[in-house]
């Protein structure tokens, strides 16, 4: 209840007001009773006391008076005449006969006469009176006592009197509790006055207070729209227009972090590595598409440990001086993934962030470089020794039959053959692949390359004992390299030579398929098994190495058709075939793109 602004203005005035009615209240009091003891004794020592003069002799205040009340106390009668001198002084001795009177009491202080009789006989013994008793003038003033009272000792010849006044501080009280009175009046005026006050000034101060609240819990909820509207002028003018202003400012800061926000989200959807972040816990908050793809499995709701605690520890991580990174690579089925690992931010509010990049190609291509360098000097290596050996034989043997020398010199020149064979290959397909091979490109009829190519191993195919039949129906221009293309389809014929027994079947068959033209050279030979089917487009890939290594080949005939017929943007496959043998496909788009 009292938390409210409301409440605590109300209380704070009705504090103040009650404090300083308490305030004012005891000052008066106290002054009004100070001010009444004040007079009595001053009033006192007009009549009784004395005071020095100038020349250090001490002179009674009132000498006439004093003189008077010694020279009646002298007589026979003193109490009676001495009663008369006060009675007379009365009015200056501020007598009333009700809460101040005057009693003459003998010199040990037994009550004679008075204005009080009934009060006289009964006094208390007070300081003033037990000095008056011992012959000394009794006139010290208590603060605390509820009375004031004079005692005055007056010889006059034999006779020796006490004259004793005494107040009883009633006036003074009961003006003190008229004024309490009127405080507390005046206390419950103010009070009234202060709770309709402060509900003014509450209403005043808190309700701007209360519409900037509201406005502020607003825009917290995300609603920048509405601005606050505020009249005045003043200090929560002045604050209303600056948290407008703050309003403003903070939404285009987040406008302008959203949209970063965006572009990043599009970024990570995106981009082709995968990104994996954690917080400080170890806990992911968030994955691209990419990292999902990249580790095989729903990354959803699984933790640093779960993933990455293996390949490095989390807290190793974190601990990294920024702008440190860890690298480090896993195995994920069959790929291998290169991991970029880093903190960010804090350790209270920053984690872990991982870019997954995928380098299964790149290690992929690095094995193959290897192996090509690994076949090439294989390659070259055999023949090689085999015309160093049959050379140093020719060099070292001096009775050697003539027919067995030219065999000899038959070998070596076979061997010098394939080795240039395989440079020249090797040598095509570098230019393929650095892309210096230009294509003469150019429209011809492929139906009369396809029987120009046919017609140049009809011999070999005769020699061997194959039955080589073409098929196919008027094909239209193709635009293309027409020399590389019959290479193509030169290897492709002579390997159907080549891997079919004597007395094999092979037929050539071509057709027109859409926007393409296909050509299929099919054999009864000894076949490819199909897990070969993609291998043998490797470079140096045979299926039966010995019996190509027989029959002259290189193992690098079948890439460079297949470089040759990209560059084409056709396809060259081999493809399913009935009964034993193989069938090759080679498709051609008819028109190039460019
Ligand atoms: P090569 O010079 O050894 O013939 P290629 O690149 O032309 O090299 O062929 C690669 C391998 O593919 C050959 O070594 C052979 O094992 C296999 N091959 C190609 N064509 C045929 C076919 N028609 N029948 C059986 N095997 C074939």
């Amino acid at each position: 209840m009292f938390r409210s602004l409301h409440m605590k203005v109300a209380l704070i005035m009705l504090l103040l007001i009650t404090s300083l009615m308490a305030v004012v209240g005891t000052f008066l009091t106290t002054s009004v009773s100070n001010f009444y003891m004040d007079s009595f004794y001053e009033q006192m020592n007009d009549m009784f006391g004395s005071s020095e003069d100038a020349d250090g002799n001490t002179v009674a205040n009132n000498p006439e008076f004093m003189s008077t009340l010694r020279s009646e106390a002298a007589e026979s009668d003193g109490s009676e005449r001495l009663q008369n001198v006060l009675e007379s002084n009365a009015g200056s001795l501020g007598i009333d006969y009700r809460t101040r009177n005057y009693y003459i009491l003998d010199e040990n202080g037994k009550f004679i006469t008075g204005s009080d009789e009934a009060g006289g006989l009964l006094l208390d013994e007070t300081p003033n009176l037990t000095a008056g008793r011992n012959g000394q003038v009794g006139d010290e003033s208590n603060i605390t006592a509820d009375y004031m009272d004079v005692a005055i000792p007056i010889s006059g010849g034999d006779n020796h009197f006490i004259i004793y006044i005494k107040d009883t501080r009633t006036t003074v009280d009961t003006l003190n509790a008229k004024l309490f009175q009127i405080i507390m009046q005046a206390l419950i005026i103010g009070l009234l006055t202060s709770v309709l006050l402060s509900f003014l000034l509450s209403k005043t101060i808190v309700s701007p207070i209360e519409k900037l609240t509201e406005g502020a819990e607003r825009m917290a909820s995300g609603d920048f729209g509405n601005k606050i509207s505020m009249e005045s002028t003043d200090e929560i003018g002045i604050l209303t227009d600056t948290f407008n202003h703050m309003a403003g400012v903070l939404q285009d800061t987040i406008s302008a972090m959203e949209n970063e926000r965006n572009k990043l989200d599009t970024l990570f959807l995106h981009m082709t590595d995968g990104v994996v972040a954690f917080d400080h816990e170890g806990t992911m908050i968030h994955s691209n598409p990419a990292a999902t793809d990249m580790l095989g499995r729903s990354l959803e709701g699984l933790t640093y440990e779960d993933l990455f605690s293996d390949v490095y520890p989390f807290r190793d991580v974190v601990a990294l001086q920024r702008p440190g990174y860890a690298e480090a690579e896993m195995s994920v089925r069959e790929r291998t993934l290169e991991l970029y690992l880093a903190p960010f931010s804090d350790e209270e509010r920053g984690g872990v962030l991982i870019v997954l990049h995928d380098v299964t190609e790149q290690h992929r291509n690095e094995e193959r470089r290897k192996e090509f360098v690994a076949n090439v000097s294989h390659e070259l290596r055999t023949p090689l020794t085999n015309v160093r050996s049959y050379a140093e034989t020719l060099r070292t043997t001096t009775d050697i039959p003539r027919d067995m020398e030219n065999g000899f010199l038959d070998i070596i020149i076979n061997e010098t053959d394939r080795m240039t064979r395989i440079v020249q290959d090797l040598l095509t397909l570098s230019r393929l692949d650095s892309g210096q091979s230009e294509m003469n490109m150019a429209r011809f009829p492929f139906d009369e390359a396809i029987d120009s190519v046919v017609r140049a191993n009809a011999l070999e195919a005769k020699r061997r004992g194959h039955q080589l039949t073409c098929t196919h129906d008027a094909l239209p221009l193709l635009y293309g390299d027409r020399s590389r293309l019959e290479q193509v389809m030169m290897n492709i014929l002579s390997n159907a030579i080549k891997y079919t027994p004597d007395g094999g079947h092979i037929q050539v068959t071509a057709g027109t398929e859409g926007e393409s033209v296909w050509l299929e050279v099919s054999d009864d030979g000894i076949g490819i098994p199909p897990e070969d089917w993609d291998r043998i487009f490797e470079r140096f890939y045979r299926v039966d190495k010995a019996r190509s290594r027989e029959s002259g080949g290189t193992g690098l005939g079948l890439s460079i058709a297949r470089e040759i017929v990209n560059r084409h943007h056709g396809t060259l496959t081999i493809v399913e075939h009935q009964g034993p043998g193989t069938t090759v496909r080679l498709c051609l788009p008819i028109r190039q793109e460019n």
